[in-house]
């Protein structure tokens, strides 16, 4: 449990979400649709379903292909629509009672909800809400939502949420689920992705294309940034009750990383993007007489299949990966996150012994991967090793959803790129430009088009980060930041 409202360990989640309405198979779709947002995270999916009277809900830590296919699981999800979660949460939050799809039974009715994203004010909220005698379940800031709508003087579902909404800062794609319809919301800068698709009569919502295309089902169009849509026996309404327009902040790390690299996302290929990024990369940081563009599978693929076009040198999967083990960044502590790598990768020493190699990947955290994969190609006797990230400097937290560690353990906040090289332990070292990843995105950073929050790499958070500002009046006032800085 959290000591204050202003703990250190801020909860943060990495999610997908997914959601049927009017389907006789709804919860079988929504298992299906989770194991294609599996990337989204890997510790915990739950689905609620509802079938006209009840409410039918499972949750369980671990992957989807192992909760949904045990016993009769999926049969006792009975109704036409069902909402789903996948989850990922860093240590310390990986509570049961954090599974989503959250559900309470409010004045209205049962409510089921499914978050995608990072709320930036919900510690603060929840403070303010526990003083009045709230009862909060889990550690999750999504019970935030129900609490706030719990207490809405507002009449209908939609307009409790809306009201809710208001009072709510920070990234959300949310599904929802109650008697009367299913739910889709974005946050007004659209920071998480979230769309809409068909499948015959029903409706679908969820985080990525790929999760559409598991099902057969058509991509209709993106849930606007502001933009909530009501999905019932009539069909989908759309409304925009969040207030003004903000700037779009769609988040740049989903393109670079993210998202699956099979998804369409706001309009663009992820692959196609990826490997314009690399392209781009090989312009700006070209690796003089390398033989070869080998990939850190599988995220860096296609960038470093974009950078070998750009560079005509040959493209070869010089490492191979072992996929029967998780995603090594996903583990919870350093040591088993050092044995994953080892795990999970292995050098091609056909095309990388005697070779001139250039590693390409997405980005560089903590640089235990980089650092891993460098000594294993070493090892495996290339001539020189250089690598090329295709992303700026990770420099800062992310807020908004994606599990960046704090500021301080971030290699790129606390070494320069040389420093970084040294310890990586490459021959050289480039990351692309911030201004050269808006170019490969067919933008202008500092024109009116923009339309990207970039916050990890420049530091320029597009929403207020109410609750992080208060921890750090908190920890200034108790002293606790410079205890933490000296451990
Ligand atoms: P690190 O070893 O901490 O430097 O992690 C970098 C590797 O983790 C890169 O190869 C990325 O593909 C991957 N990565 C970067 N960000 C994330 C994230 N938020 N969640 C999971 N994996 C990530």
């Amino acid at each position: 449990m959290r000591a204050t409202p202003f703990d250190d360990d801020k909860l943060r989640e990495e999610c997908g979400v997914f959601g049927v309405y009017g389907h006789d198979d709804a919860a079988a779709l929504t298992a299906l649709g989770l194991h294609a947002l599996q990337h989204r995270g890997q510790e915990a999916s739950g689905i609620v379903s509802h079938d006209g009277t009840d409410f039918h809900a499972h949750r369980a830590p671990g992957l989807v292909d192992s909760i949904f296919t045990e016993g009769d699981v999926i049969a006792r999800l009975k109704g036409a629509s069902a909402i789903g979660h996948n989850r990922y949460a860093t240590t310390g939050a990986a509570l049961t009672r954090n599974i989503q799809p959250l559900y309470a039974d409010l004045a209205f009715g049962g409510f089921a909800l499914g978050h995608n994203g990072n709320l930036t004010n919900a510690q603060t909220l929840r403070g303010q809400l526990v003083e009045n005698g709230a009862l909060f379940h889990s550690t999750t800031d999504t019970e935030v939502i129900i609490h706030l709508m719990a207490v809405s003087q507002q009449g209908s579902v939609p307009d409790r949420l809306t009201d809710a909404l208001r009072q709510i800062k920070g990234a959300y794609s949310l599904v929802a689920l109650h008697a009367g319809s299913m739910i889709g919301v974005r946050d007004p800068n659209g920071l998480r992705p979230l769309v809409l698709g068909k499948l015959g009569k029903a409706h679908i919502l969820a985080s990525e294309t790929c999760a559409l295309d598991i099902i057969g089902a058509d991509f209709v169009r993106d849930v606007a940034p502001g933009e909530m849509v009501l999905i019932d026996g009539e069909g989908v309404r759309s409304c925009r009750p969040l207030g003004p327009d903000q700037p779009k902040r769609f988040c740049i790390f989903e393109h670079i990383y993210f998202a699956r690299p099979d998804s369409v996302v706001e309009g663009t290929s992820v692959y196609q993007m990826r490997k314009k990024i690399g392209a781009v990369l090989a312009a700006e940081a070209p690796c003089d007489g390398a033989d070869v563009i080998v990939p850190v599978p599988d995220s860096g693929v296609p960038a470093a299949i974009g950078y070998a076009e750009a560079s005509s040198v040959p493209f070869e999967f010089g490492i191979i990966r072992n996929h029967y083990v998780g995603r090594t960044f996903i583990q919870p502590t350093d040591q088993i996150r050092h044995l994953g790598v080892r795990m999970k990768h292995n050098a091609n020493r056909a095309y990388i012994a005697g070779k001139k190699v250039v590693l390409v990947d997405d980005s560089i955290v903590r640089g235990t991967t980089s650092r891993k994969i460098v000594d294993m190609i070493r090892a495996a006797g290339a001539a020189e090793v250089h690598m090329r990230i295709s992303s700026p400097p990770t420099r800062h937290s992310c807020f908004y959803g994606i599990d960046t560690p704090r500021t301080e353990d971030l290699l790129a906040h606390k070494m320069n790129v040389d420093a970084i090289r040294g310890f990586v332990g490459v021959d050289s070292l480039a990351y692309i430009s911030v201004d050269g990843l808006y170019r490969a995105m067919g933008q202008d950073r500092a024109g009116a088009g923009r339309s990207y929050c970039d916050a990890c790499f420049t530091g320029e958070y597009p929403v207020a980060l109410t609750d992080n500002d208060n921890a750090s009046g908190h920890r200034r006032m108790t002293g606790l930041n410079e205890k933490r800085v000296k451990q």
